[in-house]
């Protein structure tokens, strides 16, 4: 089955007791039993939920994968994911990594006795010079946030896979529509379904995925045992938004592909960060690991921060808002939302400069975009 009918139909049989063609919201926490332990596969909802397993089979199924488990949020999929790790362990992470991510490694499981090494991972040699006799995982986001820098997850799981080092890729920004990080060799996958998945910034959610039956045996364990898990109502609207993924993803390349070449023609811009550009350095990587390009990009107008900020407040179709991956055009400047924790000698060491805009690119009118962008520019 293509990508498309997975969307629509995978986990989404017309419901057994009623004959619903659409997933039901079961807002149920228990399920009645016949005898004692004698019921039909259902016992308690922070375990077990119809609607959560039908979205769980369907993303599932969109990152090619036999196993998929949902979370309350993508920051508790990537909980999961990282309680595959014990005290002492080490992991090798994206030094351009989701600023919840960082803050989750940093402050909550330093303290448990995790140890994390940043490195550039769009060099793989830099991954495998960080590895030591005690890194038991490697971190990955590609494109990464906001430099849109693409790591080779297939290089670097050659890498990993000799030394029983578990690959883990956040897929957020790529989604599964345009990158299956299962396929190119990685062993697990984590998804924040409140971007693109979801994709109508109406609720929060995450997602993680394995082939490995160990490894989904351990997180779902972690998913029960903690029990961050999303209610009935947030796993119908992940369901209903997800069946429209391979729409939206053509819509949100095709104005972002657009977007990113008006900015690049102009001579007030500085740089633009797209990986469908001609000028991004890797292209041919982005040509070989995406189908795609995607929706997210961003620039640095010349003039400064000062000039910076004045272009986010007057855009009116972009809304300055943090998030990205809804169908509504967001603009953002890193520096004072997402980025700011980030002490300056530290961003200016990676290359993020103070004046970066970063644009989640929505399927609105590519001419509304523009138009919008042009006299916000102006
Ligand atoms: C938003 C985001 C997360 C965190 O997801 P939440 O659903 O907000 O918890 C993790 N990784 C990336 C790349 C994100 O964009």
């Amino acid at each position: 089955m293509d990508f498309a009918t997975k969307a629509i139909h995978v986990g989404q049989e017309a419901d057994p007791a009623t004959g619903a063609t659409i997933v039901p919201i079961y807002q149920t926490s228990t399920y009645t039993q016949r005898a004692p332990g004698e019921h039909l596969g259902f016992d308690y909802s922070r375990t077990i939920n119809p609607t959560r397993l039908a979205l769980e089979r369907c993303l599932a199924s969109l990152e090619n994968a036999r196993f998929g488990l949902c979370f309350a949020s993508g920051m508790a999929a990537t909980a999961a994911a990282l309680d595959l790790l014990s005290a002492g362990d080490h992991a090798v992470v994206t030094d351009d990594l989701y600023g919840g991510t960082f803050r989750l490694f940093d402050k909550v499981l330093r303290r448990d006795g995790l140890s994390f090494t940043y490195v550039d991972v769009s060099d793989p040699s830099s991954v495998a010079g960080a590895l030591t006799d005690k890194t038991r995982m490697v971190w990955l986001e590609t494109p990464t946030n906001p430099l849109m820098k693409l790591a080779d997850i297939k290089a670097i799981a050659a890498i990993c896979g000799p030394r029983g080092v578990l690959l883990a890729v956040d897929n957020t920004f790529a989604t599964p529509f345009l990158q299956n990080p299962l396929d190119l060799g990685a062993d697990i996958v984590v998804h924040s379904t409140t971007k693109y998945i979801g994709g109508h910034s109406d609720t929060v959610g995450g997602f993680t995925a394995a082939n490995r039956e160990d490894l989904h045996t351990a997180m779902k364990f972690h998913q029960n045992a903690v029990g961050a898990v999303p209610g009935p109502l947030d796993c119908f609207l992940t369901l209903r938004g997800v069946k429209t993924l391979a729409v939206r993803m053509r819509e949100h390349e095709r104005n972002a592909q657009a977007v990113a070449e008006f900015l690049a023609a102009r001579t007030d811009v500085e740089q633009v960060y797209y990986p469908g550009l001609a000028s991004h350095p890797q292209l041919e990587l982005a040509k070989r690991q995406m189908r795609g390009f995607g929706g997210m990009l961003s620039f640095v107008p010349k003039g400064g921060v000062q000039r910076s900020r004045a272009i986010a407040t007057k855009t009116k179709v972009f809304s300055l808002a943090e998030s990205l991956g809804g169908v509504e055009s967001l603009i953002c400047h890193p520096v004072s939302m997402t980025h700011g924790s980030i002490p300056k000698e530290e961003r200016d060491a990676h290359g993020l400069s103070d004046a970066l805009l970063r644009l989640s690119v929505g399927i609105e009118s590519e001419r509304d975009l523009i138009a919008d962008l042009t006299q916000a520019l102006a």
